[in-house]
């Protein structure tokens, strides 16, 4: 217990570090590390706090994407799992757009449960950051394309954690209903 407490203190210092100055998209700027913190708590919280390893991956898990952050890095710090999680659930920033949300899609049924629920966990956060009951038709209009897409890709994540699939369809109809 006590080395898992070490390992997400660890991680959440790592990352709050590596994405200094950066800001979330949505809701009033918030920094980037909101993110991270919401995402790790979901999954600290679905899962009960047994699983240190994992709410560590979710600290980290735009690490790689977003950050000059390496694999072995991760790995030599955090340890195989996580590191292995972590590029379980960074896009390849190389393809276009379109493409990486597609590849989202037809990938997330063969991610390890545990990316699984790191997908689910980010899609929840950023659905939240989208729900503006002032928002404008731009807006709108992204958060309607965010949410189909984002549906799509946790049907193919469901099934690992109760908790975690009932609170993303509360998300979705909570984000449906201001718009
Ligand atoms: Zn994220």
């Amino acid at each position: 217990m006590f080395e898992g407490l070490r390992l997400v203190s660890e991680a959440a210092d790592f990352a709050a570090r590596r994405h200094t100055g950066q800001q979330r998209k949505g809701r009033g700027n918030e920094p980037y590390v909101n993110h991270l913190a919401e995402v790790a708590n979901l999954l600290s919280i679905s899962t009960d706090g047994t699983d240190a390893e994992l709410v560590a991956a979710g600290w980290l898990h735009d690490t790689i994407e977003d950050t000059a952050t390496t694999r072995e890095e991760l790995a030599q710090t955090f340890g195989e799992r996580v590191a292995a999680l972590v590029v379980e659930v960074t896009d390849d920033m190389t393809l276009p757009k379109a493409e990486r949300r597609q590849k989202q899609i037809v990938d997330a049924p063969r991610k390890s449960p545990g990316a699984k629920l790191i997908k689910i966990a980010d899609k929840i956060s950023n659905i939240r950051a989208r729900i503006m009951p002032q928002a404008n038709q731009d807006e709108r209009d992204d958060l309607i394309d965010y949410l189909a897409w984002a549906e799509k890709v946790v049907d193919g994540c469901r099934g690992v954690n109760a908790m975690l699939d009932r609170m993303f369809d509360e998300t979705v109809r909570a984000a449906r209903s201001t718009l």
